[in-house]
């Protein structure tokens, strides 16, 4: 208890320090009703599974996110098991109870299985020392829960409930860290990230995901390591990245990453931009302007057909201007250009997706957006000719939404009325946008019977009348959508009766 005060009393004065912390410290009474909760929640599958594990002698907790999310109110249907018992035992204990069993990685120990709405991975007990010298491809099984939570990545992630039983272990005092919102590694971080240097790119994605500050031991030996994460594979880097940029706090996990210099390994075209002042010279440089465009463009992703998060449309508002710093010009008079930035930083996009083994339609899609993020500046006061407005949107092709989301986040003058001014001018060109498009639609559409169909069903030949009956059953098109031929057959025979019917009698 005395290092929990004590650790609060910190705690509370980096709050006061810290004037982006998100979101304010827990009450432990709200944790632990939360936890409750849920524990009620999934007794039907901890229960049964707890004493299957239990009585053929075997250890079963849940441990990890589940128990993290769990104290943080968030509920999940996937569950993260781990076991005293071998991936072969765990294999069979689950085999008569579950739907579908399968090998997750059976090396690193872990078996996954469904049962109903419940999707399950146990793994067997990690070992608590972890020899360097070995490079031995297996983890080595351990025999306690203790050890294996030792060997977790943060304090918050090391915690589990015992089941069936329910009892609670947190060796490392973690539920008091998830109450103040803060990321601290079970032992010493610089042995932590020597052991696995991905953790500190973990860091920063649970930052950006969970809102929580990180420890300033973990920031420094994370600043002290930053060349380490070399070591990692680029698709594991990558996968991290993403969850931080899909996350809801990425300014907290990219500004992490640029303050320890990983971002100079990982993502160096982003710390590269804080050199630069914008293009007006303000005070606000262009780091601090790609952040503004990146809060903005996650403001507007309600506008996108997902709903967002959307990494693509984020990941372009964050490269937008990358290619600002190698086109800076100044002139004479005092003022500053960045002629092409917009095609260099597609270049070198291209470049860094290439390197973090994104997908080439990811890579497209993005490099697309950087490159025709300036092109609506042309558009002026709404001078463009309609051929002009075709252009914009058969070349924004498939991104033409991202690309309303990243013009209109793009504007973060100070200035109000101009700000309201360039909204005015994106909200006409983008009517201007529907109106054609409906017109086009409107002048490419053709009534349900083509010519000859309408010669052969009135049994006529070419003259007049064919006009006439085109031009109807062209309204009728508009009015009433697609009818199928049988149906405009049939409205076209009534209408040829009635029409003769006139005819007749005023003739
Ligand atoms: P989510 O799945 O919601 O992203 P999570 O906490 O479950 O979050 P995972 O990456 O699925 O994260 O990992 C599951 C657990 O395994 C973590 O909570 C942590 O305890 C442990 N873990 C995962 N990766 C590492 C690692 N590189 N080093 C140490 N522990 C790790
Ligand atoms: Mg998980």
């Amino acid at each position: 208890m005395r290092r929990a005060t004590g650790h609060l009393r910190g705690l509370l004065l980096d709050w006061l320090l810290v004037p982006d912390a998100p979101l304010p410290p827990l009450r432990m009474t709200d944790v632990q009703r939360s936890v409750a909760d849920e524990l009620d929640r999934i007794a039907p599958l901890i229960d049964e599974l707890g004493r299957r594990f239990r009585d053929a002698g075997h250890e079963l907790a849940l441990v990890g996110g589940p128990v993290r999310d769990a104290m943080l109110g968030r509920q999940h249907n996937d569950l993260d098991f781990a076991t005293s018992a071998r991936p072969e035992q765990t294999e069979r204990l689950v085999a008569g109870w579950a739907e579908a069993v399968w090998d997750v990685g059976r090396a690193f120990g872990t078996i996954g299985c469904r049962k109903g709405e419940w999707q399950v991975e146990i793994t067997t007990y990690r070992s608590e020392s972890y020899d360097p010298t070995s490079r031995k491809p297996d983890v080595d099984f351990g025999d306690s829960l203790a050890g294996d939570l030792g060997r977790r990545d943060f304090t918050v992630n090391a915690m589990a409930v015992m089941v069936p039983d329910r009892r609670f272990e947190d060796p490392y005092g973690g539920v008091v860290d998830l109450a103040h919102r803060l990321l601290r590694t079970p032992g010493r971080p610089e042995d932590s990230f020597s052991d696995d240097p991905l953790r500190m790119m973990r860091a920063a994605r649970f930052a950006a995901q969970l809102g929580f500050s990180v420890d300033p031991a973990v920031v420094a030996a994370m600043t002290a390591m930053a060349d380490r994460i070399e070591i990692i594979s680029a698709e594991r880097v990558r996968d991290e990245l993403v969850k931080l940029v899909c996350a809801p706090f990425p300014r907290l996990g990219l500004t992490l990453l640029v303050e320890t210099g990983l971002a100079d390994r990982v993502l160096p075209e982003l710390p590269a931009l804080a050199l630069e002042r914008d293009e007006h010279h303000r005070h606000k440089d262009v780091y601090e302007h790609t952040l503004i465009v990146l809060d903005q463009a996650i403001e507007l992703e309600g506008r996108l057909p997902g709903g967002g998060p959307d990494f693509v449309s984020r990941f372009a508002a964050l490269m937008h201007d990358v290619g600002k710093p190698r086109t800076r010009k100044f002139l004479g008079d005092g003022t500053v250009t960045f002629h092409h930035h917009d095609v260099v930083g597609a270049k070198m996009t291209r470049k860094r997706m290439k390197a973090l083994r994104f997908s080439n339609d990811e890579t497209d899609a993005v490099c697309q957006l950087v490159e025709q993020h300036l092109r609506f500046h042309g558009y002026g006061s709404g001078e463009w000719t309609d051929s002009a407005v075709r252009r914009y949107v058969r070349d924004a092709g498939d991104q033409l939404e991202r690309l309303h989301v990243l013009t209109r986040a793009d504007c973060t003058t100070r200035n109000r009325r101009k700000a309201e001014r360039l909204r005015r001018t994106y909200d006409e060109l983008e009517e201007r946008i529907a109106k054609l498009s409906e017109e086009e639609e409107l002048a490419s559409m053709r009534p349900d019977l083509d010519g000859n169909q309408i010669m052969a069903a009135l049994e006529i030949g070419p003259g007049r009348e064919v006009g006439e009956a085109y031009k109807f059953l062209l309204d009728l098109r508009m009015d009433r959508g697609p009818l199928g031929e049988d149906a405009a057959r049939e409205a076209l025979l009534e209408w040829w009766a009635a029409r003769s019917g006139t005819s007749r009698a005023s003739g």
